[in-house]
């Protein structure tokens, strides 16, 4: 059976809810579909020390402050997962979990969404898919020969997993590197070893994601208005200092290294000639948009990505990318950054139908 909608929304985590809250205020018939089996996206799925890198108050979907959490400043996982259940239920969004979105075609004035369960046919669709589920893992020479345990950034989830190994390498400069090193090494028994492409870039100590914003709001700005590019986020570092980063790193315990350029049998092999040997290699080396599903609408697009002006495909307006990276809004994946480009999103989609 087909179902008819104005809007597929694919992908229920915190882009697909803020999606929702908009389509709900303009009153589109919409449904939201989730592989996932319950809601929170990708935040069920965090290691248990990880917390927000911004208090509750800036952390919030649009319409709704997330509440502090009792006796934290920053929240952790569990509780951005209450509040975005709570959010779904809130503004009654029609979220089907347990419902993979398979393809996307086109199909004359409609777009057809397949699922493993159905089939709906949709005015426009919202991709809100995030990235969690393709996690990337760099080309390097030898990853197939090493005989210890290896795992990427979304397998890790706490120190106690590592509990009778000597020595695990954390490849990768950016924030889950260095959370999951700190991690390790504050509450592990594990001697660690660090190694990234090029020197730690920490940012100010008192700078935390309330500043990210407001940098990557006003580079965008900047951009938009023709001035020249302001530099971003990136210009000001790569690895937030929360706390266990500070604490690990004032310890002395989170010296990085030359990152591997091969990987043998008991570790890595390092740019300088010299080796580290390890049990256990975490591979913390980022994630790509998981956007499989829009692969039948053979969209242009570079590096993983499709092009988008603000969230529309340029060569599908009936389509919206939301939440994946500053690519479909400034700081679009993230919390407080994406009400705005699904706002947004949402009212270019009405306005092509006042069009048409
Ligand atoms: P997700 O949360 O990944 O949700 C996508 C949903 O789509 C999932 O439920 C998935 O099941 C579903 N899905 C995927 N494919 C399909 C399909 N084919 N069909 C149907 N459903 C599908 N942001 C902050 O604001 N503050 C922070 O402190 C912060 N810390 C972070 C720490 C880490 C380690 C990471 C990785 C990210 C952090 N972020 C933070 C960034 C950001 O908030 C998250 O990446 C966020 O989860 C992205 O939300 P999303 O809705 O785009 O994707």
């Amino acid at each position: 059976m087909t179902r008819l909608v104005d809007v597929v929304v694919v992908g229920g985590g915190q882009a697909g809810l803020a999606a929702g809250y908009h389509l709900r205020r303009r009153g589109l018939d919409f449904v939201v579909l989730d592989a996932g089996a319950e809601p929170g996206g990708s935040w069920r799925h965090m290691w248990d020390s990880l917390h927000l890198f911004s208090p509750a108050e800036h952390s919030s979907l649009p319409g709704r402050l997330m509440p502090a959490q009792p006796g934290r400043t920053y929240p952790d996982a569990g509780h951005v997962v209450e509040y975005l259940t709570d959010y779904g239920k809130r503004y009654a969004l029609p979220v089907q979990h347990g419902t993979r979105v398979d393809a996307v075609h086109r199909d004359g004035d409609r777009l057809l969404v397949e699922t493993d369960s159905g089939t709906w046919r949709a005015r426009a669709v919202i991709s809100a898919t995030g990235t969690w589920s393709r996690p990337f893992l760099p080309a390097v020479p030898g990853r197939d020969v090493f005989t210890g345990r290896q795992l990427h950034t979304v397998d890790y989830r706490r120190p106690a997993d590592f509990a009778g190994l000597g020595s695990v390498i954390v490849v990768g400069g950016g924030n889950s590197g260095a959370q999951i090193a700190a991690d390790l090494a504050l509450e592990g028994d594990v001697d660690v070893r660090w190694v990234t492409r090029r020197p730690p870039r920490f940012l100010p100590d008192d700078i935390d994601g309330r500043a990210l914003f407001d940098v990557a709001t006003a580079r965008r700005r900047a951009l938009d208005a023709g001035r020249g590019d302001t530099g971003g986020v990136a210009s000001l570092g790569d690895i937030v200092a929360v706390s266990p980063v500070r604490a690990a790193r004032d310890a002395g315990l989170l010296k990085a290294s030359p990152m591997a350029v091969r990987v043998d049998r008991h570790g890595v092999v390092r740019a300088d000639g010299t080796r580290a040997e390890a049990d256990a290699i975490i591979w913390c080396t980022g994630f790509r948009p998981a956007l499989s599903h829009l692969a039948p609408l053979r969209l242009r697009g570079t590096r993983g990505r499709i092009a988008t002006e603000g969230t529309r495909a340029v060569d599908e307006p009936r389509l919206h990318l939301l939440g994946y990276g500053d690519w479909t809004g400034p700081a679009s994946a993230t919390l407080i950054g994406v009400g705005r480009p699904a706002r947004n999103a949402v009212r270019e989609i009405a306005a092509l139908w006042a069009r048409s």
